[in-house]
């Protein structure tokens, strides 16, 4: 596999989604179209409101939140105060919502976010747990999710972040495509981590490269399987 696939780096991968402004893994394409088909005969308008993101992008959110010109949330999405945090604090904190550039999985073009068109524009959508729990605009199509998942009817897909294992925050509405974002875990050793790391115009490298294990294991390695 072309390494520059797992840091975001070409798009040679991908295909545009019909009717909107995203693109997908070409492999990905035919069952996504499958799971919003399967979506739409029960009710729902299972849209995607987050697809491929490539480096650069993610290199500018890391680096606005590093530079304190971004917000900082808690656990709880509470705002933290910039000026109070150490450096390592500072990473450790964006971390728990945003990934480094060249480690998200959004580069891979295998995952997105999803909503439910039915119920938000798409201009609302904040992506936030709220939103797919108990009366949130999205909580109903992510229980008909947990079904299809629970039966095996969800055509590849799975969520990778659904639990909290201490590094990424949860996020009901982060699908994966397991036949492609698997093929690429298997592939994304720590040399590969680190190599992306010291090559790139990350703000606070010092303090992410100190870290490098620990980042690998708690926010790259760590999430949940089908
Ligand atoms: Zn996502």
């Amino acid at each position: 596999m072309n390494i520059d696939i797992l840091l975001g780096k070409t798009k040679e991968h991908l295909v545009p989604l019909e009717g909107t402004k995203f693109f997908v893994h070409q492999q990905m394409l035919h069952d996504f179209l499958k799971l919003q088909q399967s979506a739409k005969k029960d009710g729902f308008d299972l849209q995607i409101a987050s697809a491929f993101r490539d480096y650069d992008r993610q290199l500018s959110i890391w680096n606005a939140k590093a530079r304190g010109e971004r917000q900082l949330l808690d656990d709880q999405e509470r705002p933290l105060d910039f000026s109070l945090l150490s450096p390592t604090q500072i990473v450790f904190a964006i971390l728990r919502w945003s990934a480094l550039p060249g480690c998200s999985r959004h580069h891979w073009g295998s995952d997105i976010d999803i909503f439910d068109g039915n119920s938000q524009n798409a201009s609302e959508v904040k992506l936030v747990p709220s939103e797919c729990i108990a009366n949130g605009p999205a909580a109903r199509l992510h229980e008909w999710l947990d079904v299809q998942l629970a039966h095996k009817k969800a055509f590849g897909f799975f969520r990778p972040y659904d639990t909290d294992q201490g590094g990424i925050s949860p996020e009901r509405w982060h699908l994966s495509y397991y036949p492609i974002s698997r093929r690429v875990i298997d592939v994304y050793t720590f040399s590969v981590f680190k190599k992306n790391i010291l090559e790139s115009e990350v703000v606070l490298k010092e303090v992410i490269l100190e870290h490098a294990d620990e980042i690998f294991q708690r926010f790259i390695m760590s999430f949940d399987l089908p």
